[in-house]
């Protein structure tokens, strides 16, 4: 079995104006502002991906939206659509440097330390003015951080601003991202967050050479000092230890109360593909109940307030019902799998077919842990290691156990080798069928 990479290695993100070209056509990010679409934004972009795409659009992990299956005809089309809708930057450089994550919840979250929106919104109107940053590399990337039910503790980005308390006022610290964690610099008021955050971005610039994809992550200790030494003077002092700052992401799906009879519901895509008609079942629900935006996040969960249990329960079983993950215990919520065959060329494996068919095998066994299926050693679904990962190459699936897609697989078989005797599969992470 060969393993060697069968695969390019992009450097950067698709965007609206900068579309990436894969097995299904050209692929055409939107960048949600702060995270949110209206839900007639919503609506008129799951319309222009049956247009002008194949009607499948992902949820992506930085949180924005892909419409897929997009050709150069049709790509004019589109661009007018998403114009229209206020999201089409002026240049590609402004719209891959507006690359920021917000908390999803920020602003109705009852646990927040602070509502964070304000900061998102400066910031991502200074990353889309400040022509100076569009040097960054795309890739490079800010977190804005509520503390509060669904932090974004998890998520790695070059810069992060998270709302704490330093005392009894909420303010904002500041956080390297670097290869042993996050390197928080200090904190600064609320009001302040949104500049010091673009200011650190030009002080990591001036040591990176120009024209590198270097992230945060790549400098080198030298370059770290400079950067600290330059913004700690202007920063106060964290009293917080590490564990207090960094926390733990809670991925919630179905129904959340939000304390004083308010509510919310997540819903999660399967794989993170969403379907046009999906989302129009979804948004004539939604739109019902007085609905009006929806919140997009990086475990690829919409979120959206609701006026009441009984709406969101109405909305949980509409989006179960069209096949959206509505359930916090739906086995798909433990399975990554990139889009396989035939949307990419690098394999001839239907990933995600095989994904549903193991989803249903699960409950039979006592195996808790997650999945990532791969069409191939790229990994381009889930970077990080799951407990049990099948990797394509040839037409058949190499098991890795605890390890991401490019491990070294210990055995390999076909999918219906593999799932004839389900024993295989399980077996290698340990997991017993249930009596
Ligand atoms: S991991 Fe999947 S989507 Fe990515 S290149 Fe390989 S086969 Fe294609």
């Amino acid at each position: 079995m060969n393993h060697a990479p069968a695969f390019e290695v992009k450097g950067w993100c698709p965007g609206a104006l900068r579309p990436m070209q894969s097995g299904d056509g050209l692929i055409v990010r939107v960048r949600p502002r702060c995270g949110k679409f209206t839900l007639d934004e919503l609506v008129a972009l799951a319309e222009a991906a049956r247009r002008f795409g194949n009607g499948h659009i992902d949820l992506t992990r930085r949180a924005n939206l892909q419409i897929r299956g997009v050709s150069d005809q049709s790509l004019p089309g589109l661009h007018d659509v998403i114009a229209r809708l206020g999201l089409l930057d002026p240049t590609p450089e402004g719209e891959a440097i507006r690359n920021l994550m917000i908390s999803p919840l920020a602003g109705i979250d009852p646990d927040e330390t602070l509502d964070v929106g304000g900061i998102g919104r400066e910031l991502a109107r200074g990353l889309a003015s400040e022509r100076g940053l569009w040097s960054l590399p795309s890739k490079f990337g800010f977190i804005v951080d509520n503390g509060g039910t669904l932090t974004l503790a998890d998520e790695r980005a070059d810069i992060r601003l998270a709302a704490i308390r330093n005392g009894t006022d909420p303010v904002v610290a500041i956080g390297l991202d670097t290869q042993v964690g996050v390197d928080w610099l200090g904190s600064m008021s609320p009001a302040t967050a949104a500049a010091v955050a673009i200011e650190t971005a030009y002080v990591f610039l001036e040591v990176t050479p120009n024209g590198t994809r270097q992230r945060m992550r790549d400098l080198s200790a030298d370059g770290l000092a400079f950067l600290r030494s330059r913004m700690r003077p202007r920063l106060d002092r964290l009293t917080l230890g590490p564990q207090k700052l960094n926390g733990r992401s809670d991925r919630r799906v179905g129904l959340l109360e939000l304390g004083s009879g308010r509510f919310a519901v997540g819903i999660a895509a399967p794989f993170g593909r969403v379907e046009t008609d999906q989302l129009r079942k979804l948004a004539g629900e939604m739109a019902a109940f007085g609905v009006k935006e929806i919140r997009l996040s990086p475990w690829r969960i919409l979120y959206a307030e609701v006026p009441g249990a009984s709406a969101a329960r109405a909305i949980l079983n509409v989006a179960a019902g069209c096949g959206l993950i509505a359930d916090a215990s739906d086995p798909l919520l433990r399975i990554e799998a990139c889009p396989g065959a035939p949307a990419c060329r690098s394999t001839s494996l239907d990933t995600r077919g095989d994904a549903r068919r193991l989803a249903a095998l699960l409950p039979q066994f006592s195996f808790e842990g997650t999945v990532h299926i791969s069409g191939c050693a790229k990994g381009c679904a889930k970077s990080a290691a799951a407990d049990l990962v099948l990797v394509g190459a040839e037409g058949k699936y190499g098991i890795v156990r605890n390890g991401t897609a490019g491990g070294r697989p210990a055995s390999c078989a076909s999918f219906a080798e593999l799932t004839a005797d389900t024993g295989i599969i399980f077996a290698s992470v340990g997991a017993r069928r249930h009596e």
